[in-house]
């Protein structure tokens, strides 16, 4: 074992968190906590994990679950394609490999929304497999340990970061280095690290260097789409109009309110969705991670005799029963339909 596994699993023993899924060798459990804990911190993953063990306690439950239930129980995560391939897989498993969990790295990379590193976890944590994770923390640990100034997300910056965490990863507890790199990479080598706390300070090359502060390095900067959404809240009676998203991209398959789409928020383009008896909220901006889309949502006190297609009509009360985004979902904890 490499003195750089030893020191972390030594300090990891001591200073882990007692995370629910980290007292289980379930694959299952850990592939959904993984897929929860992408883009959402442990804090608020929690709820959400122990929620779906409730709900769905087996891979069999989940993939006999109804997809409006799954991304209702997701509703306030985000990144809803995250559920909706947890559901396909789920359903994969049960009918194509006879509800057998995959048992290697290859394999669970096979399946839907699983990539590299949530593989190398899988394999690790539930079945011992000699497979190094890089994740955002691992990246920051070893860029700071090792002073690398090669682009994290560069392609020889993948290779690189990937060749040395194979080379350091314990081939006898290869699930527990893991788990305490990314540990140490949460608690302590953060992007203001807390270095006297930490079990690496004496080998730290950026510590010595003080390079810490330009470590990692990153060579892109994420290019933002800015989209403007319209929505359209009709009321009558109690009554108001919802349309699902069947397109490819955010909230697939989830609810909203109609929708029109504008690629500019020139005052002149939504002219047209203004009359003089609705009324509009003020922009919302909601940043995802390359879009920000810009909202404002029109209420009308009526239902229109012309409708589009898809468009359902239900009872105000009836709304919180479909999937919404979290975007809707937070208009209406503050506001009314009508
Ligand atoms: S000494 Fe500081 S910078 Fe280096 S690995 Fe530890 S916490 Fe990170």
């Amino acid at each position: 074992m490499s003195n750089f596994s030893l020191l972390i699993t030594n300090w990891y023993r001591q200073n882990g968190r007692n995370l629910p899924w980290r007292q289980t060798t379930d694959p299952y459990l850990i592939w959904l906590s993984e897929i929860i804990l992408q883009q959402t911190r442990v804090d608020q993953g929690m709820a959400y994990y122990e929620k779906f063990v409730r709900h769905y306690p087996t891979v069999k439950d989940l993939a006999n679950a109804q997809e409006i239930d799954v991304l209702n129980d997701w509703q306030g995560l985000g990144y809803y394609s995250r559920a909706r391939n947890l559901h396909f897989s789920a359903k994969f498993i049960q009918n194509e490999l006879d509800g057998k969990f995959p048992q290697t790295f290859k394999e669970i990379l096979g399946l839907k929304g699983v990539g590299k590193y949530t593989a190398a976890a899988i394999a690790s944590f539930a079945f011992g497999e000699v497979q190094a994770v890089v994740d955002g923390n691992v990246y920051r640990v070893l860029s700071r340990v090792f002073d690398i100034d090669t682009p994290m997300d560069s392609t020889a910056g993948v290779k690189e970061f990937q060749k040395l965490a194979d080379e350091l990863i314990s081939s006898e507890q290869p699930g527990e280095h893991n788990q305490a790199i990314m540990e140490l990479g949460a608690l302590i080598c953060t992007p203001k690290p807390v270095c006297e706390d930490c079990p690496l300070t004496e080998m730290c090359l950026a510590r010595a260097k003080q390079t810490i502060t330009n470590r990692p390095v990153k060579s892109k900067k994420t290019k933002v789409r800015n989209r403007f959404f319209h929505f359209k809240v009709f009321s009558d009676q109690g009554k108001t109009l919802i349309e699902k998203r069947t397109e490819k991209g955010i909230w697939q398959n989830m609810f909203q309110f109609p929708l029109e789409e504008f690629d500019t928020n020139d005052n002149s383009a939504i002219s047209s969705l203004r009359d003089n008896q609705s009324r509009e909220s003020a922009e919302i901006i909601h940043v995802l991670s390359h879009q920000r889309i810009h909202t404002v949502f029109h209420h009308y006190p009526f239902l229109p005799e012309e409708r589009k297609e898809h468009w359902i009509e239900i009872e105000h009360e009836k709304i919180q029963d479909y999937p919404l985004p979290r975007l809707v979902d937070r208009y209406l904890e503050e506001n009314t339909i009508d």
